[in-house]
């Protein structure tokens, strides 16, 4: 873990989350409209650009992220 992280990796990441959390909201709000899912997918983009970053920054670990994200995707797959 770096001593001193960069904070602009990490305030960027803040941002690109909450616009995710936004478009997913639009999403539900607009019953799964066309637009809506394609901006879904861009922010859903940028949340993993940032995550990328982070992780070359030293601030995310790969293999805790993938055991995790392996947890959840068998938690809540719905087949
Ligand atoms: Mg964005």
């Amino acid at each position: 873990m770096p001593t001193n992280p960069d904070p602009f990796v990490l305030i960027v990441a803040m941002e690109e989350a909450g616009e995710f959390i936004q478009a997913c909201s639009k999403v539900y709000r607009h019953n799964g409209g066309e637009e809506e899912r394609r901006a879904l997918s861009e922010e859903a983009g940028d949340v993993l650009a940032m995550i990328t970053l982070l992780e070359e920054e030293g601030l995310v670990d790969l293999k805790i992220l993938n055991e995790k994200r392996i947890a959840r995707e068998v938690k809540h797959r719905r087949n």
